[in-house]
């Protein structure tokens, strides 16, 4: 929606500050700027037109991690984040468009295939060292001003995808509803053995499992405000998924299902894709909301034969599966089902890590402040695994710990659940 026409939302803001204490931007920098009363006056500013929409404007719009925790803080809730995204829209109409941005939307993104082998490109890079190499020489800066020191972000890509290990298609399962597995663009690329624990408890669950060849949910250009590329990876997404071929559309990275939920908002009722879109919103299930439907014991289960018995197991909530989803207790009734471990709460369990898909290499000095604050928690914890359920909170969460020097191992919720040899 047009910015102007939230002039009405904006103007519920009262100006309390209660937000203050939820933001981890406005927390790590104290800036007024940087937390949801200063981003609604500034929004405020832009449509009575006592601010200007250019260049100027992309670091307070883009600097938000859109994480939500300020709306749940908020007595009159203002949907800060959304607001937010409305203006991002906004300023790449007014703007312009970022030429990278552009590149990775339209012509990776919509392709698995090509994606995987830009992975590949990326993961010769690190091995042989060329992109610490590119970093030093500053080659990589046309990614964004952060991108060389973001490139240490992830410690290793692996030899393959997880589609490239396990093709898509359809496998036969031992229980009774018929699954759609939806892919991940980070489970696939950089989690293969998370996807291989999923899909076997995805097995045990289905009579049949369809590994799905989709494409990029369409959260990363939404985040950046490009409706129409996100428009257009969930129109290609949608053909998969439609008509009663599946009970359920399953998904292991809580940032796609929040945003697979949304797909009908994407469409105008009287789009074509309207329908559908609503018909795959009904059948995405979390991996953990599937989990406990499941109910009793779960399927697989047993802790890896090297790890000390009875660990402090601690839980990281992705911002997409609390606040997104309204996914609490699921995760951590799942846990508590597992034998062998001791389950300890983590302090600040929703404090957005600072991952936030790409924000932490657009924005790495911001997102490294905003993660030391998860690190120091998890350190007082006590905890020797951290479990969530995103990839890109485990690539931001793995990240912290490593810089920090923790003995933690950081697992998502799929492979404590079914570990695969
Ligand atoms: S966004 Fe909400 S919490 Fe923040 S100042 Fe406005 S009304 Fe208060
Ligand atoms: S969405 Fe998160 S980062 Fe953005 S203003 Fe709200 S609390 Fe701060």
């Amino acid at each position: 929606m047009d910015i102007e026409n939230q002039y009405d939302e904006i103007a519920r803001c009262n100006r309390c500050g209660f937000c203050q204490v939820a933001c981890p931007v406005f927390r790590a920098t104290g800036h007024e700027a940087g937390v949801a009363r200063g981003r609604i006056a500034l929004l405020r500013a832009l449509i009575e037109k006592r601010v200007e929409w250019d260049r100027q404007l992309e670091e307070p719009l883009f600097a938000c991690l859109l994480c939500g925790a300020c709306t749940a803080n908020c007595f009159p809730a203002v949907a800060t984040a959304d607001l937010v995204l409305d203006a991002r829209s906004e300023y790449l109409e007014r703007v312009g468009r970022n030429r990278l941005h552009r590149l990775l939307f339209k012509h990776l993104l919509p392709h698995p295939r090509r994606l995987r082998l830009a992975a590949r490109a990326a993961a010769l890079g690190k091995r042989s060292g060329l992109s610490r190499v590119a970093a030093a020489l500053g080659l990589l800066r046309i990614f964004g001003r952060d991108f060389p020191r973001a490139e240490q972000i992830v410690d290793r890509f692996p030899e393959q995808a997880f589609r490239e290990q396990v093709k898509p298609g359809t496998i036969e399962g031992k229980g009774t509803l018929r699954i759609g597995y939806f892919v991940g663009c980070g489970t696939d690329l950089l989690f293969p053995d998370v996807a291989r624990s999923t899909l076997a408890l995805l097995c045990e669950l289905g009579s049949t499992v369809e590994v799905l060849d989709n494409c990029c949910c369409g959260l990363p250009p939404l985040t950046y405000g490009d409706r129409a590329a996100a428009r257009d990876l969930a129109a290609k997404n949608l053909p998969l998924v439609a008509g009663d071929r599946f009970d359920a559309i399953v998904t292991d990275c809580s940032s796609c299902a929040a945003f697979l939920k949304k797909y009908p908002t994407l469409f105008e009722p009287s789009d074509p894709l309207h329908k559908p879109a609503q018909a795959c919103a009904e059948r995405v299930c979390d991996l953990s909301q599937l989990l406990t439907s499941a109910g009793g014991t779960l399927p697989g289960g047993g802790l890896p034969a090297d790890w000390r018995e009875k660990p402090i197991v601690t839980y990281h909530d992705p911002c997409h599966a609390s606040r997104g989803q309204g996914l609490v207790e699921e995760p951590r009734e799942i846990l508590r089902s597992i034998p062998g471990l001791e389950y300890r709460e983590l302090p600040e369990a929703d404090w957005c890590c600072g991952g936030a898909g790409s924000y932490a290499v657009a924005h790495y000095d911001l997102s490294q402040q905003v993660l030391q604050r998860k690190i120091d928690n998890v350190q007082r914890s006590g905890a020797e695994v951290l479990v969530t359920s995103c990839p890109a909170c485990i690539v931001q969460l793995s990240h912290g710990i490593r810089k920090r020097g923790l003995a933690v191992r950081v697992c998502h919720l799929s492979e404590l659940t079914n570990r695969q040899e």
